[in-house]
């Protein structure tokens, strides 16, 4: 499976470099990191409470994602390891403006001044808020800092993800699923894809992949779906990719053809392929909200995984 993802991120890394040749410093990195994060000794360890259709389908009505309030097991030996090698990654290709944002990261994981344990916990929960504040605590740059985490937590979140994957495929669908967070972890999306001859409009969680079906008219973020507040931008020269703005959060999502939607691992080439969008967004002042989504709580402590 690892083997087959790396020849597709070849594949796909390469077709992009052709396509957009003046992407190929970021790329070299980006790969870089990717190609990292599919390097790996064992799969990450998974302890979770699958619940029972029944309890699944009542919590997915309320629109309760089903990790909210589960105790889970945080393999923070694999994301340590994880988190490790994308530093080095970033030291080895970065350029000087990186290698300065990560020499403080550095400094305080050689002092052994960052708490792991509290760092991927806040991650696995979607907190990016804390995970911040940590890196501020011990004087690192916190975008860097959750950036990183992020990708390093990434793999557990997948595996909690694709345990629950057909339970919450066949519940998204029987209860109209229909919100702008995932229902798996809750994060909101990172892109949209657009499937199949009728085009049928699926969001991509930002943090574990899940691929949810959603509406056209409908802005994840604010949930609305006012058609006087949404309104999608085309960017000349990009056939694939369109921003759909919204004026009532000012938030924006991306939203592309996906004949052949990316595996959850390679997600982040469709993001780095549309980058020209991001642009165009942010610069009619909207933005990717970064408090959206459903708010997970840290489950209640003393509660061992089952
Ligand atoms: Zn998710
Ligand atoms: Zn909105």
């Amino acid at each position: 499976m690892t083997n087959q993802l790396q020849q597709l991120l070849n594949r796909r890394t390469s077709a992009l470099l052709t396509a957009r040749p003046d992407l190929g410093p970021i790329l070299a990195l980006q790969g870089a990191l990717l190609r990292e994060t599919l390097t790996e000794s064992r799969p990450p360890n998974v302890r979770l409470h699958v619940p029972d259709p029944g309890s699944a389908r009542s919590r997915l009505k309320e629109g309760v994602p089903l990790l909210d309030n589960e105790p889970l097991l945080v393999d923070v030996h694999y994301a340590a390891d994880l988190f490790e090698r994308l530093l080095n990654v970033v030291l080895r290709l970065g350029d000087a403006e990186a290698t300065a944002r990560a020499a403080p990261l550095v400094a305080a994981a050689a002092d052994g001044r960052l708490e792991p344990d509290a760092l991927f916990t806040e991650m696995l929960l979607g907190h990016q808020d804390h995970v911040a504040a940590l890196a501020g605590d011990v004087g690192a740059d916190a975008d860097f800092v959750v950036s990183l985490t992020r990708l390093a937590v990434a793999p557990l979140l997948r595996a909690y993800a694709s345990r629950l994957a057909t339970l919450v495929e066949q519940l998204a669908d029987e209860v109209g699923w229909l919100r702008g967070y995932c229902p798996v972890c809750g994060a909101p999306p990172l892109l949209g894809e657009l499937r199949g001859v009728e085009l049928r409009l699926f969001l991509r969680c930002s943090a574990c992949g899940f691929a949810w079906r959603s509406r056209r008219l409908f802005c994840p973020f604010c949930e609305t779906d006012d058609y006087r507040a949404l309104r999608t931008v085309q960017v000349e020269g990009d056939n694939r990719f369109r921003v759909q703005v919204c004026d009532r959060c000012r938030g924006y999502l991306k939203v592309g053809n996906a004949f052949d939607p990316p595996p959850a691992e390679l997600l982040l080439l469709d993001d780095l392929a549309s980058l020209d969008l991001d642009l165009v967004a942010i610069d009619q002042d909207y933005a990717r909200p970064s408090d959206a989504g459903f708010r997970r709580a840290h489950p209640p402590a003393g509660v061992p995984a089952k």
